[in-house]
């Protein structure tokens, strides 16, 4: 795996669970499932994927004894979504488009309904930053950005920490701050990391990926 591969600690201490953010897609682990990325809003199973045509998404599940899944970004927030006791976890690609249409909100429900029903665990990796992504006031608004997230620039435009956006929307669905991790930095003012804003079509892709180990299933006598 690529060297420069960012793991949470915080993610690194649940049983079972495999997880990274990779600075080159290309080098990162194989057999990893993702899924037609078009920033919406739309969260599937690594089930449905598997099926042929690979569906549009921005988000997917995967459970004990499936296959790792991933999403790729280039400034756009990645988000590694758990449940630490083992039923699923979701790889979230959330640009500002898919923030304010919901889709932090989708992947969690995704998890309740895949059976995660104590308080989940979240890793936000690497992303545009409000030291350098600049938006107009109006996408700011549609983000339902907080005052402390955005920092006024030139007329009419904005800086705003989508990381911290995200973190808020993962926040008002009840998980706590110690159960969300920042991993990393700002994609564009940090080389190590991949910008579409600094590097525009030329831009590698940041993998960030998780799943379970094949024996990462709590195991038959233990409370479930
Ligand atoms: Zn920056």
């Amino acid at each position: 795996m690529d060297q420069g591969t960012l793991s949470s600690p915080l993610l690194s201490g649940i049983p079972g669970l495999v997880h990274g953010f990779v600075p080159d897609a290309r080098t990162g682990p194989p057999g990893i499932r993702r899924p037609r990325q078009v920033h919406g809003d739309r969260v599937v199973t690594v089930g449905e994927l598997a099926k042929g045509a690979t569906p549009e998404a921005d988000a997917v599940l995967t459970r004990p004894g499936e296959p790792p899944v991933g999403v790729v970004t280039a400034d756009c927030v990645p988000l590694l979504l758990v449940d630490p006791r083992g039923e699923a976890a979701v790889a979230v690609h959330a640009g500002w488009r898919g923030l304010a249409a919901g889709i932090v909100e989708r992947a969690e429900a995704a998890l309740r309904t895949a059976g995660a029903r104590g308080p989940l665990v979240a890793a936000i990796g690497p992303a545009a930053s409000r030291c350098c992504y600049e938006t107009t006031v109006e996408i700011a608004g549609r983000l339902g950005a907080r005052p402390e997230r955005v920092r006024p620039s030139r007329p009419g435009h904005v800086r705003v920490d989508l990381r911290g956006v995200a973190k808020d929307r993962l926040g008002a669905l009840g998980i706590g701050e110690e159960r969300i991790e920042l991993a990393g930095g700002c994609t564009i003012c940090d080389p190590r990391w991949p910008s579409w804003r600094r590097d525009g079509e030329r831009a590698e892709r940041l993998l960030a990926f998780v799943g379970w180990k094949r024996r990462g299933r709590i195991r038959a006598g233990e409370e479930r």
